[in-house]
């Protein structure tokens, strides 16, 4: 299973490789996160062996326990699922980066427990471009007022945005709905806020999110297997 995990993350690096040479976008513009959810401390090691430092985590008790058990690795961590506000505290202590910020009260929260002693938070607000109402993130419309609001706030470092599209029929409404996303960092950047990441793509839609400008994609399954 571990000689999969390196082989793997070797197939997906040859995919993202493979998808900036198509959109003429330099190899190292798009950073590989590993998303290691369900998965256990062991899986986590063999990634790192192969040269894997980043990873995303959605379970935030899950995460805690994972990133005590590999303390002494150097590895960053990403929280990418549902936040409540009484799991604020445990992000905001063991966490790199957050990217599924979709409220100001969760934002205001993180920028006050994060430790003195760590560096700020590196936060993506997610948006819903493509969702229902009771989808998770901003609707485009709100997202330049929350990113205001966010980037003002000390011990956060506002970064960029998330999407977690629905899968689509084709593959041109897939990339219709990363266009949107790229558009609205594009407009955030215009209007001032010094943005530099867009994290969008997983394991089946990676290419066309970096055809449409990611900068950052969240890939599970194709590297440690189903779930
Ligand atoms: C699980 C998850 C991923 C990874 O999805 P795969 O299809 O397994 O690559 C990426 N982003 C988020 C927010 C997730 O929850």
């Amino acid at each position: 299973m571990h000689t999969d995990i390196a082989q793997h993350l070797k197939d997906v690096h040859q995919r993202i490789r493979a998808a900036c040479l198509a959109a003429q976008r330099p190899e190292d513009s798009v950073q590989l996160l590993a998303v290691s959810k369900t998965f256990g401390a062991d899986a986590v090691r063999a990634a790192h062996a192969a040269g894997q430092t980043a990873f995303g985590e959605n379970y935030i008790q899950e995460a805690v326990d994972k990133i005590a058990a590999l303390q002494d690795l150097p590895l960053q961590w990403h929280c990418i699922g549902p936040i409540q506000s009484n799991k604020t505290r445990l992000v905001a202590e063991h966490f790199d980066w957050v990217h599924s910020v979709d409220r100001l009260k969760i934002a205001q929260r993180l920028s006050e427990q994060r430790p003195a002693h760590l560096p700020p938070l590196q936060l993506c607000l997610q948006v819903n471009i493509d969702g229902g109402e009771t989808k998770a993130g901003v609707a485009p419309g709100d997202a330049l007022a929350l990113a205001k609001a966010v980037a003002a706030l000390p011990r956060l470092q506002l970064r960029g945005l998330m999407t977690l599209p629905e899968p689509a029929e084709t593959e041109a409404q897939m990339r219709s709905v990363h266009r949107q996303a790229k558009a609205l960092l594009d407009d955030l950047r215009q209007q001032g806020l010094p943005l530099d990441t867009l994290s969008m793509g997983m394991s089946a839609d990676m290419g066309a999110a970096i055809a449409e400008g990611s900068t950052m994609v969240r890939v599970g399954t194709a590297i440690f297997g189903r779930r």
